[in-house]
């Protein structure tokens, strides 16, 4: 049977061969450090009902540590501890400066009312919170499956009214609404680093010759499973920004499939209005949506949950590239499968980095206390204008108005977001290309990431002198 902290263990051991490391540092390394159970009740319904919960920290080498909290009736201790471990690789890789942690509460958001779900999600930050396991300067949560902006809002306003006097307590939990503290951007983060992702991949005709592909995006086809808030984003860009023809989506209760493109906003709004494709007018139907993984395609993007992908199925894809958005969609067996296959696989741990990237972001402007471009944005666009009237002044003629009006306009917030995520997620990129081609007896992608990562980790523990 498939183990995904089992997996996530094996895919270290692998990179680790091709590491210096000591065999007591690679422990140190690869162990949970703390795993915290927790149980809770809350008066529902004329009842109290009793809640499991669960916040892992894989590795403090760097403080706060970091990562989401899921609400979803399978997630468990091992779950949470895999999922930790892969936010401090994932952290190291891009060079975010935190520690690798993970939370899940066993809970299926779609069986309780809103002021139920708020009451229920403020009790477990409660039991965090006076733990230190949410906390600005120690453990700082984000949105994962199940969760969103909204139960961030509830997370840091509990906060709040048990430390008042933070002055730094909104920057305990990231992905909060923009109007509540959160950062413009966060919410598209991750799919937005998927696309960044992909488009460097295709920079890359080393890497492109390897699977056969050219590098024009935009006459590649694409499949995506699950069209949730990552799924929806990268798909989204994807298509819009690069002319991606995505093809097929899968979900848990059937997929749709249309050769000729679907319409991502057209078809998410059918989803979210009916909860199921079932009868969806501009494609086919597809009930057994795992059908939609072997289908062929230039890229196919799991964006749902782990073990989407394992040795049942892994000898019948046929796509050329997978991104892997999701955390631990492909098992280890089925990896191995891909590998031989030669189908190239971007890892969970560079792929979908782009969520912590900007929550990165968001902490740092809740310590700050000013919005990113707030002091210098005027002084640009004075120092511009300037610039404007003095070529137009030596040249006698007048700048055309589209090019003047973008170079007014200034730079917005989001932009700077952006153009930060863009640089994290293409720095990560490079450095694990870079490890992949340097030693030829590294046979994929994956191993690279790991390998650049716990080196990293290494040195932190180092510097730190354990
Ligand atoms: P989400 O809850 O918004 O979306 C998940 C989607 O997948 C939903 O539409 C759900 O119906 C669908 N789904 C569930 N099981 C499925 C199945 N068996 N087949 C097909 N579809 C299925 O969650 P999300 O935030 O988009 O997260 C998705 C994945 O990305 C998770 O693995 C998560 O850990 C990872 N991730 C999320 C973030 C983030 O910022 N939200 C960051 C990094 C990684």
């Amino acid at each position: 049977m498939t183990n995904f902290l089992d997996d996530t263990n094996k895919y270290v051991h692998k990179a680790l061969k091709f590491s210096g490391l000591s065999e007591d540092l690679s422990n140190k390394i690869i162990i949970c450090n703390s795993t915290y159970t927790v149980r809770f009740g809350v008066r529902l319904r004329g009842k109290i009902f009793t809640f499991e919960g669960w916040r892992s920290v894989h590795s403090e080498h760097m403080e706060p540590t970091k990562g989401g909290i899921r609400f979803d009736l399978n997630t468990n201790s091992e779950e949470v501890e895999a999922l930790a471990a892969l936010m401090s690789y994932k952290c190291a890789i891009i060079n975010v400066p935190f520690g690798g942690s993970k939370g899940g509460l066993k809970i299926n958001p779609a069986d309780w009312e809103k002021r139920e779900l708020e009451k229920i999600t403020r009790r477990f930050a409660q039991e965090l919170i006076k733990r230190d396991l949410i906390s600005p300067s120690m453990n700082v949560p984000a949105p994962d499956i199940g969760s969103s902006s909204r139960e961030m809002a509830w997370i840091a306003d509990e906060y709040r009214r048990i430390h008042p006097s933070d002055i730094n307590g909104a920057a305990c939990v990231t992905g909060k609404p923009p109007n509540k503290n959160g950062l413009p951007g966060r919410e598209e983060a991750t799919g937005r680093g998927v696309q960044f992702i992909v488009r460097e991949f295709f920079k890359n005709p080393d890497l492109l010759r390897r699977v056969k592909l050219d590098e024009n995006l935009s006459t590649k086809s694409m499949i995506v499973q699950g069209i949730g808030n990552v799924g929806y984003h990268l798909s989204k860009f994807l298509t819009q920004d690069d002319q991606v023809n995505l093809i097929g989506i899968s979900e848990y209760n059937g997929g749709i499939y249309n050769e000729d493109g679907i319409d991502v906003e057209h078809a998410k709004k059918y989803f979210t209005k009916h909860k199921s494709f079932n009868n969806y007018p501009k494609a086919t139907f597809i009930k057994d949506s795992s059908l939609l993984l072997k289908r062929k395609c230039d890229i196919l993007i799991p964006a749902a949950r782990e073990n989407v992908i394992t040795e049942k199925n892994a000898e019948d894809i046929s796509a050329k590239l997978i991104v892997e958005a999701a955390n631990g969609p492909i098992s280890y067996k089925g990896n191995q499968i891909l590998n031989r296959k030669k189908i190239f696989v971007i890892p969970d741990i560079l792929a979908n980095g782009g969520g912590v990237a900007v929550s990165y972001f968001e902490w740092v402007k809740n310590i700050r206390h000013i919005r990113f471009g707030r002091l210098e944005k005027r002084r640009n666009q004075f120092q511009l204008n300037t610039l404007i009237e003095a070529i137009e002044q030596m040249t006698g003629k007048s700048m055309p108005v589209k090019y003047k009006e973008n170079f007014l306009k200034g730079i917005e917030e989001i932009d700077l977001v952006r153009s930060g995520l863009d640089d994290m997620m293409i720095d990560g990129f490079q450095e694990v290309k870079k490890a992949y081609i340097s030693n030829d007896k590294i046979s994929d992608f994956r191993t690279a990431a790991y390998l650049v990562a716990i080196e990293k980790i290494a040195m932190a523990y180092d510097s730190i002198g354990l």
